[in-house]
């Protein structure tokens, strides 16, 4: 993808978040997540129904990259399975590590695929998926305690 095509991407995101603003549901797993290198504070709702992100919900305080990077998040993953969704999230924290990873898989995700070259941003960019993680975590230790 070329630089000013990701740039517009990421700016797009920045300006007009997806589903930014939380609700009163208590269907919602939710999950706090912050980064004390940057001003970053991410609280993110996902509603998880059968196995199906259903529906992922923001809000906070954060950085350009680290906003941009929730958002593009939040449009990818709704509608996945979670099986799904661990893939890109594991893809996803590979490209950031500098490791191999699936491109064709997270979509417009790729748009850090540079973003190593700034090593105190990485974390901006991480910081959504890391509480998408949690919320992931969260479901299956509730899922466990139902069986
Ligand atoms: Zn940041």
């Amino acid at each position: 993808m070329e630089d000013n095509i990701k740039r517009s991407i990421i700016l797009d995101h920045y300006q007009a978040p997806r589903n930014r603003g939380l609700i009163e549901d208590d269907s919602y797993i939710k999950v706090d997540t912050n980064n004390e290198s940057c001003i970053d504070e991410i609280y993110l709702m996902v509603k998880i129904e059968d196995g199906i992100i259903k529906d992922a919900r923001f809000d906070g305080e954060a950085c350009a990259i680290c906003t941009s990077s929730t958002s593009i998040m939040v449009d990818t993953i709704m509608g996945k399975t979670i099986e799904e969704a661990k893939e890109i999230l594991t893809n996803f924290s590979n490209m950031i590590d500098e490791k191999k990873y699936d491109k064709e898989i997270l979509e417009e995700a790729i748009v850090y695929d540079d973003i190593y070259k700034q090593p105190s941003r990485k974390k901006c960019a991480l910081l959504p998926w890391w509480g998408l993680e949690k919320a992931i975590k969260i479901n299956e230790e509730k899922n466990n305690e139902n069986h």
